[in-house]
């Protein structure tokens, strides 16, 4: 650690002798002084590029040297949407924004305004190259099993299998998109479908996920959450009946598939696996059981950590958030679980019922307990108690 003390001159206008006065004294970490602080990342995956472009506008960019260890160089085909503020470290790699999210159930659909904030679609390869563009980052391809001794902090994005608190469930959000291509102009852009459950409800909870680029072109993504993944045939079924019915059109080409899997389990990984070597992304347990929503968990849990880093000159684990929330996704894991065919209901009464700034939050697990009161007031209550008597 630097102690420096920053001196002002000051020339008295009395007797006009020179006087030094003490204006501001800062404590620096010592990497960002006379050496850099050093970052390597065990998997270069979508994390390590999040806390990487975090860290270059905390730290400042000509304090880091950045190295990352992967065992490919390929970057997944990977449609990554987040919502919140246009101003963030990873904001300049969004590729597609919407003002409006649209929800649909039974026979009716709404579309929300998000008032200040957007929903932004960033790529695994959009990140990485914001990343390339604004840092020097020196890359290796490998196995990554342990930490630089060398580094200030190893930023691990692998999972090293180790619980916190082991998972009592394990289900899967699975998902098959095209992106389409259609005769006729059809799509509004401005408005994202966020949930759109007018589909087919058999064989586990299923909704539909339309964001569109162009008035003729958008990703129309079927996503479910079951305990295991289905037959490509299963998904097609639902995005041609969905195209033909909700959309309305039969004049289309499919340009391009997305396929994906993400666990949905109240697993706790541990972070921390040694003295500076902490576990990010996915790996990290930043992915939200109930939503597989990661980026923007990365990118506050990565603020947090830079900052505390400014402050004190140490790498640590930010502290997670209120134990509550994890609670909440439990119970709300076991509804999908035990009785998947309320989950409609329950997530449209969500937000139709509430005020859709106050639900974000809510998933972003900063609401108070006030807000969630109310929240859970709104909600059909039987199916959590159920969920809570079943235990
Ligand atoms: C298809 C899909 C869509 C998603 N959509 C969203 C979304 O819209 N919004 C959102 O917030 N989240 C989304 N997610 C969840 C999450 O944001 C992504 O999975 C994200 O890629 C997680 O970042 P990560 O760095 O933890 O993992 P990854 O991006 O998968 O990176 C992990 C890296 O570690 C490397 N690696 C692993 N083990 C080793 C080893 N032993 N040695 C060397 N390298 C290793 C891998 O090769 C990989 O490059 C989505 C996930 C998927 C699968």
């Amino acid at each position: 650690m630097v102690i420096v003390v920053d001196c002002g001159l000051l020339i008295s206008p009395v007797d006009n002798r020179d006087k030094i006065t003490i204006v501001n004294m800062t404590i620096f970490p010592s990497g960002t002084m006379n050496q850099p602080t050093s970052l390597h990342f065990l998997g270069a995956g979508v994390a390590a590029h999040v806390y990487a472009l975090v860290a270059r506008d905390v730290l400042g960019p000509h304090s880091l040297h950045i190295t990352m260890l992967d065992r490919t160089h390929d970057v997944p085909d990977r449609t990554l949407c987040v919502w919140g503020s246009s101003s963030s470290s990873i904001s300049a790699a969004a590729v597609a924004q919407w003002k409006y999210v649209r929800l649909g159930y039974g026979d009716q659909s709404i579309a929300l305004d998000l008032g200040s904030m957007v929903y932004s679609q960033y790529t695994a390869a959009s990140i990485r190259a914001l990343a390339d563009e604004r840092l020097v980052v020196s890359r290796e391809i490998g196995n990554a099993t342990g930490p630089s001794p060398e580094a200030s902090v190893s930023l691990d994005s692998c999972d090293r299998g180790v619980d916190l608190f082991p998972a009592t469930i394990s289900l899967l959000q699975h998902f098959r998109g095209w992106r389409i291509r259609t005769s006729r102009a059809i799509f509004d852009m401005e408005v994202a479908t966020m949930m759109d459950f007018r589909v087919d409800q058999s064989h586990g909870v299923c909704f539909v996920y339309v964001l569109p680029y162009a008035n003729n072109e958008a990703l129309v993504e079927c996503t479910v959450f079951s305990t295991s993944i289905w037959d490509a045939e299963q998904y097609e079924a639902r995005l041609k009946d969905y195209i033909a019915n909700i959309i309305g059109t039969s004049g289309y080409e499919i340009i391009a598939t997305e396929v994906g899997v993400i666990p949905m389990t109240d697993r706790v990984p541990e972070r921390l696996h040694g003295p500076s070597w902490i576990g990010i992304g996915t790996a990290g347990g930043l992915t939200k059981p109930t939503t597989g929503y990661t980026v923007a968990r990365c990118v506050r849990d990565a603020e947090r950590m830079m900052e505390a880093y400014q402050r004190t000159g140490e790498f640590a684990v930010p502290a997670p958030p209120p134990g509550r929330f994890r609670w909440y996704d439990k119970l709300l894991l076991r509804i999908i679980r035990d009785e998947p065919q309320e989950v409609p209901s329950i997530l449209w009464t969500l937000f139709s019922r509430n005020p859709i700034e106050k639900i974000l939050r809510f998933l972003d697990e900063e609401t108070s307990i006030t807000d969630e009161v109310q929240i859970f007031w709104s909600l059909p209550w039987r199916p959590f108690l159920r969920a809570i008597i079943r235990g």
